[in-house]
């Protein structure tokens, strides 16, 4: 039902306004309506969101008050805790009722029940839609009766029965009026910003400031979500063709600085950036930062861009190819749907984002040593392949799917053997993208602790990357102290003889860390262990199986 009266549209993810559900029932009927954005202090730690995340949602925000303010509207940020700030903030509006997007994070859920039960007592009515997925996540567990699939077939039968997602709703021309006034009331609500409706800079939050040329390269916002979704939809050959494992984990951004000035590209950029059909050097794309994938990522974490809007145009260029395109799981419609399944078994799975009381992640006793831990997060394994993309990570909060693959691996069965919700927290702290439902999904999948469980199947740190990226430009790029190393030691610098390392500047243990473990030796020990736990959890399965046949 759509809200009536004086209503408040909180904004959360969802920083858009086509095809945003909340928005369009706090709107409808609406008489007067203020859009609010809250800035809870648990977020805003930069050991909690770092950074490169938080500038993107400042940006994000800017860009959704230009949106609002072209339609007579304009965005009111507050700042504190939901829970007490609403309520404040209704009260001294008479609001009638707030409308939200439905949300499943942990924190989230526990954030918005305290605010329902004081809004509610307050007599405020509250709604939230569904908006951040393709389905609505309650109506796909109801058609699973509870208990989501784990496989990616068994959701495409959850999928079937759900039929084609709704058509996305079109932004509205013009908002209704809103009400807050730049008053003392007001100001104490949106307090400590210099401008009291405006929009806080990373300094006013306490971080470090971000250079032009630092971070990551795509300014967050729904204008350039849409506007690069649609420039990476038009590249119709790229689309059919898109077949995710072949896509190259090596490439990285085309030089483009948050300015838009692009910067001075080198060959194996321009290559890297180039899709098959060589479309990429078209004017609008060749503007873009070009990673094998669309890096639309960021943009569909914060809701800049609708995943309805993305499903029906990438149909529509389906269309247009007559059936001659690529097809789940390795497609690009794959990618979304993805999301989606791991959003329905986030959302159906108790502890999901924990090992222990997790029904479906296996119980693999793992290490818990801040040394090796310390080693891979601050780039510093010694494998510059690893190295290297965890760099771009810190660096630019965004990775490759499969350079995530490749991490992920090093650190958890494949070579450390550490706790996969340590990495986990690392990746949630500096993605640009980092999603609850997403991040820890992915985690168990790479970990080979729910979902994936080819556990023999070890990446190697070495012979991976040489596939894409023989000569190693992206280390180069990445780790400039290697930068000179011949081609054949550029993966391996431990095995470049002394004279060649010193004459390429790069000594290993003085320049550069020896490699921490031996890959071989490691990879071998992972995958024992993890056989002896896959074993004790087969055990464990006919034990519990044994029992409850007993007590039938
Ligand atoms: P594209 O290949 O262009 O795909 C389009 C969209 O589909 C993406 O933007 C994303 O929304 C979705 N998608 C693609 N791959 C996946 C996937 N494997 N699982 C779920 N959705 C997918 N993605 C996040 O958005 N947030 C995370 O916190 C996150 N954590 C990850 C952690 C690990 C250990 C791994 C291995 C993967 C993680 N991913 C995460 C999934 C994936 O790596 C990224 O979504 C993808 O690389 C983003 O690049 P893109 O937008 O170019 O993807």
């Amino acid at each position: 039902a759509a809200a009536k009266g004086r209503t408040l549209v909180w904004f959360r993810k969802a920083l858009r306004v086509h095809d945003n559900p909340a928005l369009s029932r706090g709107t409808l009927h609406a008489t007067a309506c203020q859009p609010v954005f809250v800035l809870d202090p648990w977020f805003c730690q930069p050991s909690r969101v770092g950074a490169n995340r938080m500038r993107f949602l400042l940006q994000s925000l800017r860009d959704l008050d230009a949106q609002l303010r072209a339609r007579g509207s304009s965005l009111l940020v507050l700042h504190g805790e939901p829970r007490v700030v609403l309520p404040r903030a209704c009260k001294k509006w008479r609001v009638d009722s707030v409308t939200w997007e439905h949300d499943i994070e942990p924190y989230a859920k526990i954030r918005d029940a305290a605010v329902r039960g004081a809004l509610e007592r307050a007599g405020v009515e509250c709604h939230a839609a569904s908006g951040h997925t393709l389905y609505d996540v309650d109506e796909m567990l109801e058609k699973c009766k509870g208990a989501p699939p784990t496989t990616y077939q068994g959701f495409f039968k959850i999928v079937d029965k759900m039929g084609a997602p709704n058509a996305p709703i079109d932004a509205m021309e013009k908002m209704p009026g809103s009400f807050a006034s730049s008053d003392e009331e007001t100001k104490a609500l949106v307090q400590g910003v210099a401008d009291a409706y405006g929009i806080p800079t990373l300094e006013d939050l306490g971080y470090e400031p971000l250079g032009d040329d630092e971070g990551f390269p795509g300014v967050g916002g729904e204008t350039e979500g849409l506007r690069r979704l649609r420039l990476m939809l038009a590249r119709k050959e790229w689309i059919g063709q898109f077949e995710k494992p072949s896509t190259n984990p090596t490439t990285r951004f085309h030089g483009l600085s948050q300015s838009g000035k692009t910067k001075p590209k080198s060959p194996f950029e321009i290559a890297a950036g180039r899709s098959k059909d060589g479309d990429a050097s078209t004017s609008g794309a060749e503007a873009l930062m070009i990673p094998s994938t669309t890096a639309l990522s960021p943009y569909m974490k914060f809701g800049c861009v609708s995943p309805r809007v993305f499903y029906h145009e990438l149909t529509a260029v389906y269309k247009e190819l007559e059936g001659k395109h690529s097809k789940p799981p390795t497609s690009l419609m794959g990618q979304l749907m993805w999301r989606e399944f791991y959003y329905l078994v986030a959302a159906g799975t108790k502890n999901f984002d924990k090992m222990e009381g997790n029904a479906i992640c296996r119980q693999i006793p793992w290490k818990k040593d801040r040394e090796l831990f310390a080693a891979w997060e601050n780039a510093q394994t010694g494998f510059p392949w690893i190295d290297a993309a965890m760099t771009q990570l810190r660096r630019e909060g965004w990775l490759h799917h499969l350079a995530r693959h490749a991490v992920a691996c090093f650190l958890t069965r494949g070579d450390l053997f550490i706790h996969w919700e340590w990495g986990r927290d690392a990746f949630d702290r500096d993605l640009v993208d980092a999603d609850w439902a997403l991040n820890n999904g992915n985690w168990m999948w790479l970990s080979c602790s729910a979902f994936f469980y080819q556990y023999f199947r070890v990446y190697s740190p070495i012979a991976f990357a040489k596939k894409y990226d023989k000569d190693g430009q992206y280390v180069r790029h990445y780790l400039p102290v290697l930068k000179n190393m011949p081609s054949k030691y550029v993966y391996e610098p431990w095995l470049a003889p002394l004279d060649v390392q010193k004459k390429a500047g790069c000594v290993v243990g003085v320049d550069y860390p020896a490699p921490i473990v031996d890959h071989s030796a490691a990879s071998k020990r992972c995958v024992d262990d993890i056989a002896t736990a896959y074993a004790a959890h087969k055990d464990a399965n006919a034990v519990a199986g044994k029992k409850r046949k007993a007590s039938d």
